[in-house]
């Protein structure tokens, strides 16, 4: 007895696997119940194998060909150190709070001044790139430009504690931060340049 309503389950089922390309000992299984082909499947593999074999490999060649970047990646994240002003803003915006930060206050005598001032002064900054999720909010909420993006990568480590870059080595990826680019001619100045910017003259007060 034929059941024709099985026979179109399955005949379904074969176009259905065949066009995911997945899973061909499934499909050769289910070709041979609904066709009766006994081998039917195993040609249908070769053909899949040949055809497979002369279509161009989409694969990456790293480390042999270095990946085409876009300069703004986000690869790893460079201080620099003299901009920052220990105001550990960035640490603690850092969801993961993998951002470490010590610091001590120093006096200053200023010449001229009634009282000394005092200022902080960085002992350590380090990130745990084995904990940090590159999102970016330590470097849009650093007030005073000390952060940046690298698109440099390759500082996969065996040790997952060589993953915490000390100041030194944050310093570093400074060089490879690429250049900002240009301002639009036309755009608005930079309201710092306004500020600085001497009053037009025959300005009211
Ligand atoms: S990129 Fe995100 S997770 Fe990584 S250090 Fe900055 S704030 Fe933290
Ligand atoms: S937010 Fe910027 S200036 Fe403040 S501690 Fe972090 S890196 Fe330094």
């Amino acid at each position: 007895m034929i059941c024709r309503g099985g026979d179109e389950r399955s005949t379904a089922l074969v176009s259905r696997v065949a066009s995911y390309g997945e899973c061909q000992g499934r499909l050769d299984h289910a070709e041979e119940t609904a066709v009766g082909v006994p081998g039917s499947g195993l040609a249908r593999g070769l053909a899949i194998v040949l055809r497979t074999m002369t279509r161009r490999a989409v694969t990456g060649q790293y480390p042999d060909v270095p990946p085409a970047l876009p300069p703004r990646s986000r690869g790893v994240i460079a201080l620099l150190e003299e901009n920052c002003t220990v105001c550990m803003l960035c640490a603690r915006e850092c969801p993961d709070w993998c951002i470490y930060i010590d610091s001590h206050k120093e006096t200053l005598q200023v010449p001229g001044a009634a009282r000394p001032r005092q200022r902080n002064v960085l002992d350590r900054f380090a990130i745990d790139f084995a904990l940090c999720m590159y999102c970016g909010i330590c470097i849009e909420a650093c007030p005073f430009d000390a952060l940046f993006w690298s698109p440099e990568f390759e500082y996969a480590e065996y040790d997952i504690r060589d993953l915490t870059h000390e100041r030194e080595r944050l310093r570093e990826w400074m060089w490879t931060v690429p250049t900002p680019p240009a301002h639009d001619l036309a755009g608005e100045p930079a309201k710092e340049v306004l500020a600085a910017a001497p009053p037009a003259t025959g300005a009211t007060t």
